[in-house]
């Protein structure tokens, strides 16, 4: 998805202000644990410091994520600041984010922030009582009746395969 800023690259504006909503069909796959739920909404600026050009946006979208200790999934919003210098220059398209003809694709920046600034460990709740490692009940849910140190192995082995860390 492409924003033109033509009046801002011929200096007609030294900001342009955003407030775009972005089709969750521009937006691809964060990880296997987290599934984006709605359009993300981006407000924010792109304007001239120094002669560079920087973009700074604040987005928000909704997400189904696999809580990290009990293994349900459950909705959780997502809040991404975005700081990012631009150029004009082919010569610095490997560093900064590349405004091809005066167009700017905004969807692959805001992929990007999402993909980057996601949190590692998800959980429901902070207080999630997570899975008994000896029986696998879902804690939240229902008591159960293991010792401590009945920890069955496969079931510690599962978690840990599912949780991948
Ligand atoms: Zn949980
Ligand atoms: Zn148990």
């Amino acid at each position: 998805m492409k924003i033109t800023l033509n009046e801002l690259i011929e200096k007609r504006k030294e900001s342009v202000d955003l407030d775009i909503i972005i089709p969750m069909s521009h937006i691809g796959m964060i990880n296997k644990e987290i599934e984006i739920l709605s359009p993300v909404s981006l407000k924010g600026k792109i304007f001239y410091e120094d002669d560079s050009i920087y973009l700074e946006a604040h987005i928000k979208t909704k997400a189904e994520c696999i809580c990290h200790r009990c293994l349900q999934k459950f909705q959780v919003d997502i809040e991404n600041s975005i700081h990012e210098k631009l150029t004009i220059n082919e010569e610095e398209m490997q560093d900064y984010y590349y405004i091809d003809k005066n167009s700017l694709d905004i969807a692959e920046i805001v992929d990007n922030a999402l993909v980057l600034n996601m949190p590692m460990k998800l959980v429901c709740d902070e207080n999630c009582q997570g899975l008994c490692l000896a029986c696998g009940v879902n804690l939240n849910e229902e008591q159960c009746d293991c010792e401590e140190d009945q920890i069955d192995p496969r079931l510690a082995k599962l978690k840990d395969l599912l949780l991948n860390d």
